[in-house]
């Protein structure tokens, strides 16, 4: 009998979810199948679903996702840093994915503008492997897509939104080489300017200021940011 899963799936802007079942089949060569532990709802999601970005529909929104890999195609062996891989293991992966040799990629280390590029919760769930986003039980992770094997230290919390939201800081603060003892301000006070309030604690900034117009930001902003020192 063939096995099924669900999905949340986005039939089109500022329409109501639907659940929908769909096959779930085996992972085939260079590919890997992930029965999904956490997704979050990232700000660009509300945007999509809003219309504001534009988006496949019918599809399966949410790009920073978390999961235990269930079954492993042949090919795949290892993550990015070499470390191997087995059914059982939690994981993250990158959000997009180009198969193929990119000389952006190979050559400007920039996979996220090689030609042919897909990103998860961004794709027809009609087409198969159908499970190509963070809001269902199951997610394919196609070739061309680098995987990370999480530590046991990482909550899921912790954990779901570092391929997104932390890599877009990690790049950010890289970008702006901050050094210890210097004094750094983030404007803006979600998600991402706290991330960014964080690691620029961690790279040794002696003083964080963060400035935000919407008051309700401002006042719960002290929290995580004085956690983090
Ligand atoms: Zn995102």
């Amino acid at each position: 009998m063939t096995r099924t899963g669900r999905a949340v799936v986005y039939p089109a802007p500022n329409a109501p979810f639907e659940i929908r079942e769909y096959p779930v089949r085996d992972a085939r060569e260079n590919e890997v199948l992930v029965k999904i532990a956490m997704s979050t709802i990232c700000r660009s999601d509300i945007h999509s679903y809003e219309g504001r970005r534009p988006n496949p529909c019918p599809g399966i929104l949410g790009h920073e996702i978390i999961g235990v890999i269930e079954q492993i195609g042949d090919g795949v062996r290892e993550d990015l840093r070499g470390d191997p891989l087995a059914a059982g293991d939690r994981i993250t992966w990158t959000e997009y994915f180009a198969d193929g040799p990119s000389y952006y990629r190979d050559v400007h280390d920039m996979p996220q503008k090689a030609p042919g590029l897909r990103k998860y919760g961004h794709d027809h769930v009609d087409d198969d492997p159908h499970f190509l986003g963070g809001f269902a039980d199951y997610c394919y992770i196609l070739p061309g897509t680098g995987i990370l094997k999480l530590p046991e230290v990482l909550s899921d919390e912790e954990a779901t939104p570092l391929n997104c939201g932390v890599a877009t800081m990690i790049s950010v603060t890289e970008a702006a080489a901050i050094a210890v003892g210097e004094t750094v301000v983030v404007q803006g006070l979600g998600l991402l300017g706290i991330y960014g309030c964080a690691i620029a604690k961690a790279r040794g900034a002696a003083r964080v200021i963060g400035l935000d117009a919407v008051p309700a930001r401002r006042r719960s902003g002290s929290g995580p940011i004085s956690r983090s020192t």
